[in-house]
């Protein structure tokens, strides 16, 4: 038996067995024996969700095997993935039908069926997050059915299944709304923090997708916003030096060795943050839109992040900078603010409210505990909901008044798996028991 971690190294767990399916049959049977044998069973997709989300000590399914475009219609932009297809995979295989992602979050590495389970997004207050972006799914279910659903065939099943916590069944198929391939030109700048706090819903309202990055010690905001142009713009990619520079030298590597000296001397870090802020420079250039949305993250870091009302964002920003410099902590990883347009997924954090996002991260060998927690009370008060995938210590009773239709999600649970098959630890906390 080996044990399973994820990737910020915050969730463990020794499965009982790990089963890789060849194809649904197999997936099916895998499914059966394990409801005879009375074990549960959980699929697992990248790895990249903070909470142990995935965690099991029953079968561990890995959907290796469930990779690639199944059918992919170019006029209507309808694509049917396998469940286990990595984001990063994606950008070729839509290309070759003239099409790519409408939005994208900040890495590539996890799988679509994770992606959509947890709630993953990207930036833009015209955009959803993936999840919205589904249009179908093929499911295999805890009694071994396998069924198609749509927002027309058994409707129930998809509202609860395309953000389903991998409480609902196992996706097999996803079909998702793309769109034409296009560029994004993109444009980065340090600006002062107030002005980006004030300004953000405006800026928002104008740019296809904006965010800001806070390096927590500093008055200095590094402002993100990419435009959406058409597949064929000429583009003017960061040279191949600027970006081993950007990306791979100074983002990672200088970041791995300053938060591993922050660790050690926490005094430094204010100084560092400010050397980090001036180091991440202002610059432009034009590329495939998933280049421009996704770069690389190698230095191991834990997250939390809440959906707020965007209303509100300016006075909870200043809540959580004022906690900052009251507490005297020394933290060296940069808050991340972003947007959502309202959406009508039953568990999205944007459900029905136009939303902005604040991430809160630390250096995965440095505690987060006490940060993340008197964070988290100040996202709370201001009506936050957490990110499915990322750590919080909400728990059932809270999103009972949280999710108008968290009830409609749970009946469906219980109809499809009365015996909890698929459940683990933190569904229960997060759902609470399967039979109610
Ligand atoms: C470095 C990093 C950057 C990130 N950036 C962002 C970001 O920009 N935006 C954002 O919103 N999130 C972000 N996340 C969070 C991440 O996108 C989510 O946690 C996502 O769920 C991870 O996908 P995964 O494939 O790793 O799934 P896992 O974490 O392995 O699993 C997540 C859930 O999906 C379920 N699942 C997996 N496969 C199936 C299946 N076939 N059927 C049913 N359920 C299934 C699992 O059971 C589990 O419940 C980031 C995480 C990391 C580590």
């Amino acid at each position: 038996m080996t044990t399973w971690r994820n990737w910020g190294r915050s969730a463990s767990c020794v499965p009982a067995e790990v089963v890789a399916p060849v194809d649904e049959a197999d997936l099916v049977e895998t499914i059966q024996t394990t409801a005879k044998h009375g074990q549960s069973i959980r699929p697992v997709g990248a790895g990249h969700s903070f909470t142990s989300i995935a965690a099991t000590d029953g079968i561990q399914l890995r959907l290796d095997h469930f990779s690639g475009i199944v059918t992919a219609d170019r006029r209507s932009g309808l694509v049917t993935l396998l469940a286990g297809t990595r984001l990063r995979d994606l950008p070729p295989l839509l290309g070759a039908h003239g099409l790519a992602m409408e939005n994208l979050g900040d890495v590539d590495p996890q799988t679509i069926a994770g992606a959509i389970s947890t709630g993953t997004h990207g930036t833009g207050l015209r955009f959803t997050g993936i999840a919205g972006q589904v249009r179908g799914l093929r499911i295999a279910l805890a009694d071994g059915r396998v069924v198609d659903c749509s927002a027309t065939e058994r409707s129930d099943i998809f509202h609860a299944a395309r953000l389903g916590l991998g409480a609902i069944g196992v996706l097999v198929h996803v079909t998702l709304q793309c769109v034409p391939a296009f560029a994004l030109a993109a444009q980065e700048h340090p600006e002062s923090l107030e002005e980006v706090i004030d300004g953000f819903a405006e800026r928002a309202a104008h740019a296809d997708h904006v965010e800001f990055y806070w390096f927590p010690h500093t008055d200095r905001a590094l402002v993100k916003t990419n435009t959406r142009l058409p597949g064929d713009a000429p583009l003017a990619p960061v040279p191949k030096w600027r970006r081993l520079l950007d990306d791979e030298i100074l983002t990672n590597g200088v970041f791995a060795v300053t938060c591993a000296t922050g660790r050690v001397v926490p005094a430094v870090i204010p100084s560092i943050n400010r050397i980090a802020n001036r180091l991440v420079s202002s610059r432009a250039y034009t590329d495939h839109s998933a280049d421009v949305f996704v770069s690389p993250r190698r230095v191991r870091f834990r997250e939390m992040e809440y959906a707020i009302d965007l209303d509100v964002l300016p006075d909870t920003l200043r809540a959580i900078k004022s906690l900052l410099d009251d507490r005297g902590w020394r933290i060296s990883f940069p808050l991340e603010v972003r947007c959502a347009v309202a959406d009508d997924v039953w568990l999205s954090t944007a459900y029905g409210r136009t939303s902005a996002y604040i991430a809160v991260h630390r250096y995965y060998r440095e505690s987060f505990r006490e940060y993340f927690d008197a964070v988290e009370q100040i996202l709370v008060a201001a009506g936050g909901r957490p990110h499915w995938g990322k750590l919080h210590t909400r728990s059932a009773a809270d999103f009972e008044a949280a999710y108008p239709k968290y009830g409609e999600f749970l009946r469906v649970r219980a109809a499809l798996d009365p015996g909890g098959l698929f459940t683990n630890d933190y569904l229960r906390r997060v759902l609470g028991p399967v039979s109610r």
